[in-house]
């Protein structure tokens, strides 16, 4: 969109320089006070898409639904990418961008039907929160942002992205970011996801996963005893990998998720395999870990070659890395969410965490991630919940964050 043409005896459009200056827009103030009036939308949104399954690499469907409700905002070039993203803009003067954005996918296993439960106000199901709340913020943000018809400086990019959770390994934003065209425009990244307002993510805690598989011969537990065995093996790498001393600062953790092998109690397996995720705030700790993790499963299975007949061998493979990403202290979008919240009476922690925002982050693009207000808990549980009570404040925060970093012109010569 281009700058609309002054009209004769208009004064010139101004961009406002301060939050309490936004916070005083009739347009924002009209919003503000109507965001309970559109509770009843919003929740039923919130339910209908936390009921269409998307397990990570299957969010396809997911994202048709979104894109309607986009649609029905008014939001422009709305269109699916390559990846699978779903983008939808909101022009604004100039070239560049803020992206708000919310990962679509869920850990519930493919196949598995969502029906979500009400009790006493809550919402109960699988994803209701992570990432039910996340993508309904996005939508109850994009429709008050439309009501309010306020004009930003920077066009606001609207992202439904795939492949955060798992070993989607946050494939959605690494290809959003990889689109230079885009990337290059973007000034700010507002990632939403789940419900909690009181946790912000402002740097990106790097995490390296890897799947180890041990393979041998194999044989009868009784007449080929003594022949070398795989999980034996993978018994001693675990042994040596929980005697590692992890430090607190920087905080990082070393977890084995899932470990199998073997078919019968009376069989020498032909093969055994774990899932080991290792995560710190501190790039050298995982560099650190990974060598570690190495040694430890070479060393198991030498042992058992040795000791045994016939010979192991061992794979690593990785399937995940996650940056380590940091932003200077001097970065506007922390100057922006300190500010918005103190005006909000919030008090959000900033921390280090492992989200979305690690890519942009990564990139050297200012970026925060957190929750889209109201409350929630039991993430990746059959328990899961949400309750919307609270919703609005988040939703208020989110606008204020977004108009903010976008930059707004006065209303008053509109
Ligand atoms: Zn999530």
């Amino acid at each position: 969109m281009s700058t609309p043409l002054t009209p004769p005896g208009a004064t010139r459009r101004q961009r406002i320089s301060s939050l309490q200056e936004i916070e005083e827009l009739p347009g924002l103030q009209k919003v503000v006070r109507s965001l309970h009036e559109q509770r009843e939308w919003l929740d039923r949104v919130h339910i209908e898409l936390t009921e269409i399954p998307a397990p990570t690499f299957l969010e396809t469907e997911r994202a048709s639904y979104m894109a309607e409700r986009f649609r029905e905002l008014g939001l422009e070039r709305v269109r699916v990418d390559s990846a699978g993203n779903l983008l939808g803009e909101r022009p604004g003067t100039s070239s560049g961008l803020i992206a708000v954005t919310a990962h679509l996918d869920t850990v519930s296993p493919p196949g598995m039907p969502i029906v979500v439960k009400r009790d006493n106000g809550r919402f109960c199901a699988p994803g209701i929160s992570d990432n039910g709340a996340g993508l309904a913020a996005l939508l109850g943000t994009a429709a008050a942002v439309q009501r309010s018809r306020i004009e930003t400086d920077l066009s606001l990019l609207f992202v439904a992205n795939v492949g955060e959770e798992g070993e989607g390994n946050l494939c959605g934003m690494r290809h959003l970011f990889a689109q230079r065209e885009l990337s290059e425009h973007v000034q700010g990244v507002l990632v939403l996801d789940g419900a909690n307002i009181k946790h912000t993510a402002i740097a990106g805690l790097g995490s390296r996963r890897f799947l180890i598989a041990i393979t041998g011969p194999g044989g009868h537990s009784w007449s080929d005893f003594g022949a070398v065995n795989p999980i034996h093996a993978l018994a001693r790498a675990v042994t040596q990998l929980n005697e590692i001393d992890l430090p607190s600062n920087p905080r990082t953790s070393l977890n084995i998720g899932a470990i199998q092998g073997g078919t019968t109690v009376n069989s020498i397996p032909q093969s055994a395999w774990m899932k080991v995720d290792i995560r710190s705030s501190e790039a050298a700790m995982i560099q650190q870990l990974s060598l570690a993790l190495e040694s430890a499963i070479q060393a198991g299975v030498e042992k058992e070659n040795q000791r045994g007949s016939g010979r192991l061998e061992a794979t690593i493979t990785p399937i995940g890395d996650r940056p380590v990403a940091e932003m200077p202290p001097s970065a506007r979008i922390l100057e922006v969410i300190r500010e918005v919240d103190q005006s909000l009476g919030i008090q959000s922690r900033l921390e280090c965490s492992s989200t979305d925002a690690n890519i942009p982050l990564s990139l050297g693009i200012e970026a925060i991630a957190t929750g889209g207000g109201g409350s929630g808990g039991g993430a990746h549980t059959p328990d899961e919940w949400y309750h919307p009570q609270g919703r609005e404040l988040g939703l208020q925060r989110i606008l204020l964050i977004v108009l903010r970093l976008a930059g707004v012109f006065d209303e008053a010569e509109a």
